[in-house]
């Protein structure tokens, strides 16, 4: 088993009230695939420039990603720069510098076509439907987007999301792609364009995952400090596929691993806001993890 991802491997300049942090690693693909801890192989499709280290790709691959899918190219890596508020949950930005992102042509290396779980990270639709269309046909699939494709290149998002499995989206994104206020309504909406299964990420206040068979909601877990936010909706999805993935789950399952995942994508995310980039989700181990899911459904239990 193992999981194909697609998207950005970009450098994030951070400002938090209290820190600034400049061109550290970040990126929806690398994010994801440092989530997913190695409990299953990830092999990463990306772009990355001249100024990228080396050891930011080590980092990855130390993660259990294998980067061979991610080419160098002349020009500098994605670039994007955000500030947060004094909340920690809003954020403006401040800047997206594509670099060789713009050209970024995605190609499957031979063989990985044949991987068995697709995550098409957050990146132009039309890349996403290229990915999805040159592999030999997932057992499942998921997409991540955001706003700025909602709001720039609404076709090429409505293609392919007629061909994926699960939509993962936040909740203004899941109103705005919808036009329906009510987040019921709204995946009631988003699953007629074609994902059978939607899970709607509100931040602080857990996620919601709207499944064939029914709904269930799970709180974020609290936490005692807040460093950076930023990729938290990336590593939930790598803890959420990588469950998925172990369980062997595929499209035709019932909602019993998917439920299941969103407790480990939960669990995953909760670590990522607790230190600035990769920091959070790299000081864990399976202690942590377990002692966390235990709290999570402490929380979760009357
Ligand atoms: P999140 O906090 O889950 O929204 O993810 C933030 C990550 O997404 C950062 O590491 C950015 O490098 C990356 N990112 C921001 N904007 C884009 C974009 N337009 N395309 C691809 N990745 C992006």
């Amino acid at each position: 088993m193992s999981i194909l991802v697609v998207g950005s491997v970009a450098y994030d300049t951070i400002e938090t009230p209290r820190e600034k942090r400049d061109r550290q690693l970040g990126g929806s693909a690398s994010y994801f695939t440092v989530a997913a801890r190695g409990r299953v192989p990830v092999r990463c499709v990306g772009v990355v420039g001249e100024d990228f280290r080396q050891e930011d790709l080590d980092l990855i691959a130390a993660s259990g990603g294998d980067v061979s899918g991610i080419r160098r190219e002349n020009g500098p890596s994605f670039h994007w720069s955000g500030r947060y508020h004094a909340d920690m949950i809003e954020r403006d930005t401040l800047a997206t510098e594509l670099g060789v992102f713009a050209d970024f042509r995605p190609e499957i290396p031979a063989n990985w076509a044949d991987d068995e779980y697709l995550f098409l990270a957050n990146i132009h639709p039309a890349l996403q439907l290229q990915v999805l269309e040159a592999m030999n046909g997932p057992r499942l699939t998921a997409l991540d987007t955001m706003n700025l494709w909602i709001e720039t290149t609404p076709d090429d998002l409505r293609a392919v999301l007629a061909k994926v499995d699960v939509l993962l989206v936040n909740d203004s994104e899941a109103r705005q792609l919808s036009g329906r206020r009510s987040l019921v309504h709204a995946a009631a909406a988003i699953r007629e364009m074609g994902p059978a299964r939607v899970i709607v990420k509100k931040g602080e206040h857990g996620a919601l995952f709207f499944g064939r068979d029914g709904v269930l909601a799970v709180p974020a877990i609290i936490l005692d400090d807040v460093i950076d936010p930023t990729g938290a909706g990336d590593c939930f999805a790598g803890g959420f596929m990588a469950s998925l993935a172990a369980a062997g789950a595929d499209r035709d399952s019932d909602d019993a691993p998917f439920r299941q995942a969103m407790i480990e994508g939960t669990v995953t995310a909760s670590f990522c806001p607790e230190g600035f980039n990769v920091e959070g989700l790299l000081r864990t181990d399976d202690e942590a993890y377990a002692a966390r899911r235990r709290v999570l459904l402490d929380m979760m239990t009357p």
